[in-house]
């Protein structure tokens, strides 16, 4: 290994930097390929269509196998990884956790909670089973090879029946396919003038929104408060009388106002 990197900078999760290694999957009808980073603590995978595997979807696989052998197991992420993969690892019967981002966070809330894998969207995975639960990406793909030999299947059909998301250079994750309301700050709830909800996660380093669909505005908010569940607007329900400054005058199904047209008084 050149320690000067001349060929680009070692890191897995920049798409660029695995262009050599997808083609050489692709090129030699390899069944994967896998990188590590400069001190090969996080991994890169490529599958054998020559697709990069992100971190989230390599904690999909190992969580699988660590929960087929070790039931109702704490696995730990963080907020950059899907929420594919959260609800996946419940469905596997886990105790999934989403952390903060930073492998040092991470093991921290592993030893914590007595979590048996952790991994990061970067590509850091840490495994506590059969391990010392350091992030060891030499030791990851090795696991990694032994699900693909066990199960016999390619890492494209282990992931399968996962839903897709959409990954954007940084590793942020938008899921959904809907459009984004504006971002707010300061988390909590809020719901845009659609009534898509949208909840700001609690984290240190970086934020997670979820966003959910609602049929028309208000009903983000029905079943919370019981005035909402009888049509009495929030404006109204806050005490005062008139819209709040700069609300706009919507329908009950979210299309502005017409206003009415009052009439010219008529000349003597
Ligand atoms: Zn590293």
């Amino acid at each position: 290994m050149d320690g000067r990197f001349p060929n680009h900078h070692p890191d897995p999760t920049v798409s660029d930097n695995m262009r050599d290694l997808v083609r050489a999957v692709t090129e030699s009808g390899a069944e994967l390929g896998i990188a590590f980073d400069g001190d090969a603590d996080r991994i890169g995978v490529v599958d054998a269509r020559g697709r990069i595997v992100w971190g989230d979807e390599l904690l999909v696989i190992f969580g699988r196998d660590v929960l087929a052998r070790n039931p109702g197991a704490t696995i730990v992420s963080e907020v950059k990884c899907s929420q594919r993969l959260y609800d996946d690892l419940s469905r596997h019967g886990g105790h999934a956790i989403m952390w903060k981002a930073g492998h040092s966070l991470l093991k921290a809330k592993m030893r914590e909670t007595g979590a048996l894998l952790g991994g990061e969207m970067s590509g850091h995975i840490f495994f506590k089973e059969r391990y010392f639960g350091y992030d060891d990406a030499i030791y990851a793909g090795a696991r990694l090879l032994e699900i693909v030999a066990r199960t016999g299947k390619t890492v494209d059909q282990l992931l399968a029946d996962l839903p897709p998301a959409h990954t954007l250079p940084g590793c942020a994750q938008v899921q959904g396919g809907g459009a984004c309301p504006r971002p707010f700050p300061g988390g909590g709830m809020r719901s845009d003038r659609r009534g898509r909800r949208a909840r700001a996660l609690p984290a240190g380093l970086g934020a997670a929104a979820r966003f959910e669909h609602a049929t028309r505005p208000g009903d983000a908010l029905r079943g919370r408060d019981p005035r909402a569940a009888r049509g009495i607007p929030a404006h109204r329900r806050a005490g005062g009388r008139g819209r709040p400054e700069g609300a706009r005058r919507v329908t009950r199904d979210g299309r502005p106002r017409k206003r009415r047209r009052r009439l010219a008084p008529s000349g003597g």
